[in-house]
């Protein structure tokens, strides 16, 4: 399960602060292409259905919220080193110059000069020290997930003003003919919803469309079916339940991916896939990979939770 590739994740530490080097993801790549066996989340589903089978050591590379880097950086090195992946694409942000909510949050709440905020509940936070901000921005992430994408972007809008901060606009996230060249290199283009809120939270009706008109948008831009998913931000657990497993079904949905840690066995839903988060160091990653192909406890936690 990854995110972002940047030369310098470091610079966008106050934004996207869930990246992982050029150079290490290369090494990772090389890794899986040599030691391991990568497959697709395509693959999985036909294992999971009784119609297809997995080699010995499979691995398949899932990128989650759709940036610009994922098709400039990740796909090409992962395309010299033969594997193909999945991209779930936050549908409402492709070809658009904003940043998704929550990464708005985190700069607002890391870069504001103001030493005071009154807080979504209406109690005053001060601002004395970086885990008062930390815990400001929290608080925030679970408000807003639980939102509808209109009220979300409303309530994001009026904290960036009582912060006197800039709303962030740059070509970070994907355009249509990135995802559309994907598709065509072989990779699988899924959705990660319109707006990237907690399905879990919202009410049934909100979840459910933000499931099909990604689904429908995707299918319109790519002029293909649309059969994978993946559950958003998941920092407010859960953010699955059998509620939004059996929307995703009714969305038309034949895969969803959560962030719950482990590997996939037969007798699966494949609508509540396992995902691991992959280490930066080598010996972790192959180390988390290991211990995951064995049935092992993980011993090598990695990131710490941000909202996917
Ligand atoms: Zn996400």
């Amino acid at each position: 399960m990854y995110h972002t590739v940047q030369d310098q994740p470091e610079l966008t530490a106050n934004t996207l602060d869930m990246g992982i080097s050029t150079a290490r993801f290369e090494s990772q790549m090389k890794i899986l292409a040599r030691d391991y066996d990568p497959v697709t989340v395509d693959d999985v589903l036909a294992f999971l259905n009784g119609v297809g089978r997995l080699p010995r050591r499979p691995v398949a590379v899932t990128f989650d919220d759709g940036f610009a880097d994922n098709a400039e950086i990740a796909a090409p090195i992962m395309e010299r080193c033969g594997i193909r992946g999945a991209f779930y694409l936050t549908v409402g942000l492709i070809g658009t110059q904003d940043f998704p909510w929550y990464c708005r949050l985190r700069y607002a709440f890391r870069t504001t000069k103001r030493t005071e905020w009154r807080g979504l509940n209406g109690s005053l936070r001060g601002f004395g020290n970086p885990s008062d901000r930390e815990s400001a921005l929290q608080q925030a992430w679970d408000y807003c997930a639980a939102l509808v994408g209109t009220e979300c972007a409303k309530t994001v809008a009026t904290v960036e003003k009582e912060l006197a901060v800039m709303p962030l606009q740059s070509n970070i996230m994907m355009s249509w003919d990135q995802a559309r060249r994907l598709r065509r290199a072989g990779h699988i283009v899924g959705s990660h919803t319109v707006w990237h809120p907690n399905l879990a939270y919202l009410p049934g009706e909100d979840a459910l469309r933000e499931l099909s008109e990604s689904k429908k948008r995707l299918e319109e831009e790519l002029s293909a079916p649309v059969l994978h998913f993946s559950y958003p931000h998941a920092a407010l657990e859960r953010h699955w339940t059998e509620k939004t497993v059996e929307l995703s079904a009714q969305a038309g949905y034949q895969t969803a991916t959560t962030t719950l840690s482990g590997p996939v066995v037969a007798g699966d839903s494949p609508l509540a896939l396992r995902r691991i988060q992959p280490a930066e160091q080598e010996y972790r990653f192959r180390g988390v990979i290991d211990c995951t192909l064995c049935g092992l406890p993980n011993r090598f936690p990695s990131w710490a939770a941000s909202p996917s």
